[in-house]
């Protein structure tokens, strides 16, 4: 395939913005070569800007469940655009969204609506600390929550007591308060919070992690934070901006029947436009702005356009039944298609899968947590995807990140993915 237009693209945007990117995993440092520049997108297909055709896997990282241009969010958008596009006043909108947001996710009575999944995390942290009057919470190493300095936090050498910024600009004082845990391991997380008593607001976790691949959690684990959380006056944030309104209408508190005490949303429940979202019950929302105490706002929060957006894809997904079950039987095939190409080629690989998440780990063991998923073959990784690029099949361009099923990838699209992985893994 050739890429002229996107490199020259690329070399101009390069000029005026950081590293030709306005987010960092576009730019393929991690696999080489020029990022491809996208022109339009339609159903599973995505076009560049030299006319090239993929068949696409990242689908904006997320929000796409029901693929792109998905002709009811489109219209709804183009509508709304009409009526103006913001008003900084409440709309009608907006109690209609939250209304049917509140109805399809168990254990929560109200959200709020804000412009990304960072600004959801970083807010959903904020009021549990608000909240519980205590300062320090605890993530999982490898699991993502966007941005925010509170999250940018590596394992310290005192990694029972602080951690340290991984990020320059990220102070020791904000990394003190973020305590690093292992996903999937219980016991690490009572070490943590046993010498951390009384100053532990929240932990907060990918409920099936999607930032170092897909990693679900272990038969048990969820409970076992649940349970951990309630002996400790310890709010449970689930970071459902992935998973939430994927995995299941009412995202994985749903799917795992495991209740959070506060759950944040992104990607899907915007429909592709900039949108965020966290939820609680009554209990712990009053405390929020400007019914209590907790400050939270946003000049754009609840936009209209967004609004119309967010609300005709959650329409369209709690309308279509058979939709997740759909999403699950594609994945499934798809697993299942990739598992026998490389096995017919002798490939060492690991999948871990669940509903429409899916991730090929070029490693031998299990992909439990962030250090056996660091144990793939990143060499490996870089050839399978620029290989699979050439076919025409756009992978994420890292090896920690899902793979995205949408419901417009038909079995011809993923027969073809199928066979492409077969071709590329008798050169692996
Ligand atoms: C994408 C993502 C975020 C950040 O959302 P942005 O909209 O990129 O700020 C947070 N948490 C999880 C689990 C994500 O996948």
């Amino acid at each position: 395939m050739l890429y002229k237009r996107s490199s020259e693209l690329f070399r101009e945007a390069q000029n005026v913005i950081p590293g030709g990117v306005n987010s960092p995993v576009r730019a393929f440092n991690a696999v080489g070569g020029t990022p491809i520049f996208a022109k339009s997108a339609k159903g599973a297909y995505v076009y560049d800007e030299d006319g090239n055709r993929f068949i696409d896997y990242i689908n904006s990282w997320g929000p796409m469940l029901l693929g792109h241009a998905f002709p009811p969010v489109v219209d709804a958008v183009i509508e709304r655009t009409k009526q103006g596009t913001s008003f900084g006043m409440p709309t009608a909108l907006e109690t209609e969204i939250a209304k049917l947001a509140v109805s399809m996710v168990p254990n929560v009575d109200k959200i709020r609506f804000v412009n990304s999944g960072t600004e959801a995390c970083m807010s959903a942290v904020r009021l549990a600390r608000g909240f519980t009057k205590k300062d320090k919470i605890i993530k999982f190493a490898g699991c993502y929550h966007g941005h925010s300095d509170s999250f940018l936090i590596a394992a310290g050498s005192g990694a029972v007591t602080f951690g340290t910024p991984n990020s320059p600009g990220v102070t020791q004082g904000t990394a003190k308060d973020t305590l690093l845990a292992t996903y999937n391991d219980l016991e690490n997380v009572k070490e943590l919070v046993g010498a951390n008593k009384n100053q532990i607001a929240a932990i907060i976790i990918e409920p099936v992690a999607g930032n170092m691949g897909c990693i679900p959690p272990k038969e048990g684990f969820l409970e076992g934070l649940r349970t951990i959380c309630d002996a400790n006056d310890i709010l449970l944030i689930f970071d459902e901006v992935m998973t939430g309104f994927r995995l299941a209408n009412g995202g994985v508190q749903e799917l795992k029947n495991v209740d959070a005490d506060i759950v944040c949303f992104g990607k899907v429940v915007g429909g592709g436009l900039p949108v965020g979202a966290f939820a609680a019950r009554n209990e712990i929302m009053s405390h929020l702005a400007p019914e209590g105490p907790v400050y939270q706002a946003g000049t754009l929060s609840g936009n209209p356009l967004a609004m119309a957006a967010g609300l005709a894809m959650l329409k369209s997904i709690k309308t279509d039944k058979g939709l997740m079950n759909r999403l699950d039987e594609k994945t499934k095939y798809l697993h299942n298609g990739i598992a026998d190409a490389l096995d017919r080629n002798g490939v060492v690989y690991t999948i871990n899968r669940i509903g429409s998440m899916i991730s090929v780990h070029f490693a031998k063991d299990e992909v439990v947590d962030f250090e056996s998923a660091a144990k793939g073959n990143n060499e490996t990784f870089k050839k399978f995807f620029h290989g699979m690029l050439e076919k025409g099949i756009y992978i994420a361009p890292s090896a920690f990140e899902t793979w995205f099923v949408t419901d417009a990838l038909t079995y011809e699209d993923l027969n073809e993915t199928i066979a492409a992985v077969d071709e590329i893994a008798k050169e692996l």
